[in-house]
């Protein structure tokens, strides 16, 4: 079985006259340790789709389970990563990847420096976010959403806001990531050189109605 099974997924917004089909009939299955990404334009579906399986959105009908259970709410075992980065301005770094546990816990300390390691934020733990670039908040954010080791990261957009020379730096950071940790990701984009050079697949949703038009594999040129 697939880590994530997607049968049969309809959502809509509002009712009668004013009803919106977000995603008529989606049929997915991710496979563990793969980097899939979604492409299409606004308005597709792409943040629907991966609200729904974050948990973030309980409201559709269909079938949606990660390693066989249905999801119910964002939980640990889901990392989120929004186009902005949500990070506490009030909390250093290292706090903000500790999340709400504690840095004094032996275990948890070592979690977040190997983290701050993997993100290249070495020398920058008990720096606050608005001392750090667009690209280093992010990657904070990534740090953050892996402390629990998720089985799934789901990223929405996360470089749609940054410059073009730093989000080709990020593009690069996120598959040494996926290569050193074998995290299976999904990655929303609307950015089809973005979509192409990171995914080992990459699901085209079609503008209108949201379904799946096409499910396309992509050669990786590393390994
Ligand atoms: P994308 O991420 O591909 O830009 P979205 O998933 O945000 O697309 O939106 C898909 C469709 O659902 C769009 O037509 C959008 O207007 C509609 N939609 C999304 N969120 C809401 C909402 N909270 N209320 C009403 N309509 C929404
Ligand atoms: P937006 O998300 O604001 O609509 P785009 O997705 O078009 O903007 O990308 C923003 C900028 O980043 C553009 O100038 C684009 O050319 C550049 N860009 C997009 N993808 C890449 C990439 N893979 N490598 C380098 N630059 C890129």
């Amino acid at each position: 079985n697939a880590l994530l099974e997607i049968n049969q997924l309809n959502k809509s917004f509002g009712r009668s006259k004013n009803i919106v089909h977000a995603l008529k009939d989606i049929e997915l299955a991710i496979e563990e340790g793969e980097l899939v990404t979604i492409i299409g334009p606004s308005g597709c579906g792409k943040s629907t789709l991966l609200r729904i399986i974050a948990g973030l959105d309980g409201e559709y009908t269909g079938k949606v389970t990660l390693a066989g259970e249905a999801i119910k709410g964002p939980g640990i075992d889901k990392g989120f990563i929004f186009q902005e980065h949500r990070l506490f301005p009030w909390l250093t770094v290292e706090k903000n990847i500790a999340s709400d546990l504690s840095l004094s816990d032996k275990d948890v300390r070592r979690r977040v420096d190997e983290l701050i390691e993997l993100v290249k934020l070495k020398g920058f733990e008990k720096a606050y976010p608005k001392e750090l670039s667009g690209g280093m908040a992010q990657r904070v954010a990534i740090a953050r959403a892996l402390l629990r080791n998720p089985k799934i990261l789901l990223l929405d957009e996360p470089f749609g806001a940054l410059d073009a020379f730093t989000r080709a730096h990020m593009q690069e950071v996120l598959l040494e990531i996926w290569r050193a940790n074998k995290t299976t990701m999904i990655f929303v984009t609307h950015d089809i050189d973005e979509a192409v050079f990171l995914a080992n697949r990459v699901i085209i949703l079609k503008p209108r109605p949201g379904e799946i038009s096409a499910v396309v594999p992509v050669e990786l040129p590393y390994p």
